[in-house]
């Protein structure tokens, strides 16, 4: 089987944050994060953001983004996110879980960005006690289509959301190919527009393991600490999912791989188009959507290429940090009949 495009998640661990974990390895540390990896790690992350945020790092992205936006609202609460957002679709249900119950409202939206009149319309329908009440906005950026949203219309909405008394997260599983992908500062699509919580991936950016949670209201992450301790969540050996932090921030590698992983997106889409292949999405961070017809797929499948078409009707391909000019010849020469 080959998996290369099936996930970023399917690649290895990036050569610098292998340096960096065998480099925390020397020596004995100091358990739970109170130790100098863990807290280079969090002022790299406060130096990539230019700001005094408080910075947690917890094992996955389900538990950053429950555990982010338990943070934000009280069991009565709703969260609006995207009808396709992975806290909606892909984590069992863990935000409502660790929020004793808050809802997800669901709002639609083109290419995975949310509708702002939609967003408004959800917010603002009802303001009865029946009613859960909207507290969280929880966008994706880049979204689950491989899209993102600009900075204006994100700011947009974060502003409309704060307007009407709500809190905003983000899940930011790819946020450096959103970054890389709009070439601004990590500060203009976060706090700086408003954005209150930030879960910042590791994993798909080329760590093994490894997610933070940044809160810029820092006001939000009082008792944090024990809401991760409580859910599993905090790691006894953290500078092992510290240090790669440390290092791939402060050298810009995390934006290299991102970058990279975008333009390998890019080859992918084009190669794809100049054989007629119709793409269901833009193409603007490190996924390609195809709609390939049924011969196509099966010359895939039969070629041992994993193929990942759950989400709305496309099949889904992408690239990580290690993707080569080769593996998307390789693909798109599987795609031909021979
Ligand atoms: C991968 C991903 C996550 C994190 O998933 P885990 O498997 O829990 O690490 C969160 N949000 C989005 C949009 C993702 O793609």
């Amino acid at each position: 089987m080959r998996y290369d495009f099936a996930s970023d998640n399917t690649a290895g661990w990036c050569p610098e944050a292998r340096a960096a974990i065998d480099a925390a390895q020397r020596g004995a540390a100091s358990p739970y994060g109170d130790d100098d990896w863990t807290a280079r790690a969090a002022d790299a992350v406060r130096q990539v953001f230019e700001t005094d945020c408080d910075v947690y790092f917890v094992f996955n992205g389900t538990a950053a983004n429950a555990l982010a936006l338990s943070s934000l609202c009280q069991p009565y609460h709703s969260i609006i996110c995207h009808e396709l957002a992975h806290v909606e679709t892909d984590e069992c249900g863990a935000t409502e879980f660790f929020s004793n119950g808050a809802k997800l409202w669901l709002a639609g939206g083109a290419n995975g960005r949310i509708d702002h009149n939609a967003m408004r319309d959800l917010a603002t329908r009802r303001t009865d006690v029946h009613y859960p009440k909207p507290r969280a906005l929880s966008l994706t950026q880049p979204t689950e289509l491989g899209t993102v949203y600009d900075p204006t219309s994100l700011a947009g909405l974060v502003a409309t959301a704060t307007d009407l008394g709500m809190r905003v997260h983000m899940d930011g599983a790819r946020f450096a190919n959103a970054v890389a992908s709009l070439g601004c500062d990590p500060a203009d699509l976060t706090w700086r527009i408003g954005v209150d919580v930030l879960s910042l991936g590791g994993v798909k950016n080329g760590m093994g393991m490894g997610e933070a949670v940044v809160f810029f209201d820092r006001a939000l992450s009082a008792e944090f600490a024990y809401r991760c301790k409580q859910a599993g969540q905090l790691a006894s050996k953290m500078r092992f999912l510290a240090a790669p932090w440390a290092t791939m921030l402060t050298s810009g590698s995390w934006l290299v791989h991102a970058r990279h992983a975008n333009r390998m997106a890019e080859l992918l889409a084009g190669e794809m188009r100049k054989r007629g292949v119709g793409l269901a999405y833009p193409v603007e961070a490190n996924a390609v959507f195809a709609r390939l017809d049924p011969s196509q797929r099966h010359r895939l499948s039969d070629r041992g290429w994993q193929l990942y078409d759950f989400i709305a009707g496309a099949t889904r391909f992408i690239c990580s940090w290690s993707t080569t000019d080769d593996e998307v010849a390789a693909l798109v020469a599987d795609l031909e009949e021979t």
